[in-house]
């Protein structure tokens, strides 16, 4: 009980650690994707980052070459008279050849506009407080400059300045020649690249300013993120890469893929919330969790059927074990032999008494076939129970014969009951109660043979004789055989009572019985005494030329025991008459015991009125049309 205890406390245990087990596969498997998802995305924007740069990179290289251009113009031209004429054609080519610059002009040494590409100048603006020209002019520096974004004064628009230093062929400072770029190209890129509330890009000078963004946000335009995490701790170690962070503009965690140019040193941020990621692994992860749950659901139900079946096997596992029990108690303390057989009647259990009662141990009983061992006449009887009890009849009780080991003979009464079948039987399961009958059995022989017998010449009585008449005629006609009945009658016996006393009468007719049960020998014949000095004798399978020779034999040797008789002349000895009657074959299915009892009587009669001591024969008037015998 102990161990079984235990045995469902380590399957339980099993069934939630598979269950547990199940569940950390799952989120496992969900975090891995998760995860991927994230570097799937970082890995995109970092290509987005990458491409955008590129294009940065190209439109700010493309505006150096125009500035290059220019210069050279200007210093080729600068003491031709239509100096300003001729620049203005050098920039209407490079505007055309440079699609993506916005602007292109030309500023003296004094900050006076020489020429520009922008329509309709205002007349005589000044740009010497700008800070691209106030640079130029302080400083020696040669190459192109990419100038914080500024609102431009002749377009209105926000645009990146890139200016360059005129040098003249004496070296002194000949002006600044400055190209835009319109922020809202850069805009426009970003917006190829899905630009939205959770994607945002960064354009950023080397020096962590601000050059454009997307969405446009004009307060960060020119504003300096150096101290941002992206330059103080990530470009200082790669060009490449991406980070998480909480964005300075809206407060949302972003994942950002940057990039910085080996060119211009631009860099360029992408970043998506992590609201769009976790938006695009659910859109993906809906399906399998559906499925994970739908599988997790029937993996629960199944185990809750299954512990609910095996604590009704259980049960009732436990409940075939008491009733085994007290059937084995109840079997065990009875002193009559109870045995179980199956299906195919082999015995599955027999109770000790069988040694006292079988002579055999029980042990040996036990897997052996009811029949095993059993005479032939036994096995009749116990296969004919057995096929009641299974065509319906729910008891049978029948008596046989047994003979112990040792040779003992005894009578055994068993009482077979069925069981309830099991399920989907075709044969019933049988208990059988088996008692010794044998003192019984000795007392009821010795009542019926009682019951049976004359007490003065012990042959059968008129009762048994009656019995077994109605048998044999049904015998006879079943068998096609003639049966033939003698009925035999002292002659004058009241006479003989007179003449020698009635004790000497009972002599008499006991010794005329003994002659009549002499002449016949075969088993199946039956002498009884019918009435006082009257003895019927049943002749089987005889005709009636044997039932006549049978008669006279015994009228001849009743003559023959010679007892005086003076009362009977002539022949002054005890004698007897028989009237004989046969029932050939050939009769009619309807002659009764009646009739043939009748004609034996009537032929009896007659041989009385011929004389006596006479054996005569009955008229079969019942084999004869119409007779009417058959009442
Ligand atoms: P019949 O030749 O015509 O048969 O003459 P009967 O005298 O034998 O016939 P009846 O029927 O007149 O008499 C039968 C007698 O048999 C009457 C009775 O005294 C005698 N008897 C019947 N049963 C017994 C018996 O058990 N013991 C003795 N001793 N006599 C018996
Ligand atoms: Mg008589
Ligand atoms: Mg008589």
């Amino acid at each position: 009980m102990q161990a079984a205890t235990f045995r469902s406390a380590l399957t339980t245990a099993a069934v939630v650690l598979g269950f547990f087990a199940f569940v950390a596969l799952l989120s496992w498997g969900e975090y891995a994707n998760w995860k991927a998802q994230v570097v799937r995305v970082e890995t995109s924007l970092t290509q987005t980052a990458e491409a955008i740069t590129q294009h940065a990179d190209d439109t700010i290289e493309m505006s150096w070459l125009s500035l290059a251009s220019l210069i050279s113009e200007i210093r080729d031209e600068q003491h031709h008279p239509e100096m300003p004429a001729k620049i203005e054609t050098a920039i209407a080519f490079q505007m055309k050849a440079s699609p993506t610059l916005d602007t292109l002009s030309y500023i003296d040494a004094t900050g006076q506009m020489v020429a520009t590409s922008a329509d309709d100048p205002p007349a005589k603006m000044n740009y010497a407080d700008r800070e691209y020209f106030r640079l130029h002019k302080s400083s020696p520096f040669r190459l192109p400059v990419l100038g914080k974004p500024i609102k431009s004064r002749l377009s209105h628009q926000w645009v990146l300045p890139i200016s360059q230093r005129v040098v003249l062929p004496d070296g002194s400072f000949g002006g600044v020649v400055v190209s835009t770029i319109r922020v809202n190209h850069f805009i426009h890129v970003f917006r190829n690249f899905g630009v939205s509330s959770d994607r945002s890009f960064l354009l950023l000078r080397g020096d962590g300013i601000v050059m454009a963004r997307g969405p446009m946000e004009e307060t960060l335009l020119g504003s300096n993120i150096s101290a941002h995490e992206l330059f103080a701790h990530h470009l200082k170690v790669r060009t490449v890469g991406a980070y998480d962070y909480q964005s300075p503009v809206d407060g949302k965690v972003r994942i950002g893929g940057f990039y910085q140019s080996g060119r211009t040193g631009i860099v360029v941020l992408a970043a998506a919330s992590e609201r769009e990621v976790f938006l695009e692994w659910t859109g993906t992860a809906k399906a399998r969790w559906f499925y994970a749950a739908v599988l997790l659901v029937v993996t629960i139900l199944a185990a809750v059927h299954w512990r609910h079946q095996l604590k009704l096997r259980r049960e009732s596992e436990a409940q075939l074990a008491a009733r085994e029990a007290e059937f084995r108690l109840l079997a065990e303390s009875s002193s009559d032999v109870i045995a179980r057989f199956d299906e195919a009647g082999i015995r599955e259990y027999v109770s000790p008494s069988s040694t006292q009662i079988l002579g055999i141990e029980p042990q040996r009983l036990i897997g052996k076939s009811v029949f095993a061992g059993m005479a032939e006449d036994a096995e009749l009887t116990v296969r004919s129970a057995a096929e009641r009890l299974q065509d319906g009849s729910t008891q049978e009780k029948f008596i046989i014969k047994h003979t112990k080991p040792d040779g003992e003979e005894v009578w055994l009464e068993t009482a077979l009951s069925k069981l309830p079948s099991r399920e989907k039987a075709v044969a019933t399961r049988v208990v059988a109660i088996t008692r010794d009958v044998t003192q019984h059995k000795k007392k009821q022989d010795e009542l019926d043979a009682l019951a049976n017998t004359d007490e003065l010449t012990k042959l059968a009585n008129r009762r048994f004789f009656n019995t077994r008449f109605g048998e044999m005629m049904q015998r006879a006609r079943r068998n096609r055989t003639p049966l033939s009945l003698l009925m035999i009658d002292a002659d004058r016996f009241k006479q003989f009572n007179d003449t020698y006393g009635h004790a000497a009468g009972d002599e008499c007719l006991r010794q005329i019985g003994a002659v009549v049960s002499n002449c016949v020998k075969r088993p199946g014949d039956i002498v009884a005494r019918y009435g006082g000095e009257e003895l019927a004798v049943l002749l089987a399978d005889t005709d009636i030329q044997g039932a006549w020779a049978v008669a006279e034999r015994i009228r001849l040797q009743v003559r023959g025991l010679a007892l005086a008789h003076e009362g009977n002349p002539p022949a002054g000895h005890v004698t007897v008459s028989v009237g004989l009657a046969t029932l050939p074959p050939e009769a009619p299915a309807d002659v009764t015991t009646h009739a043939l009892f009748s004609e034996a009587d009537a032929a009896l009669y007659r041989a009385k009125n011929a004389g006596r001591n006479q054996v005569v024969c009955g008229e079969q008037s019942y084999l004869k049309p119409n007779s009417g015998a058959a009442s």
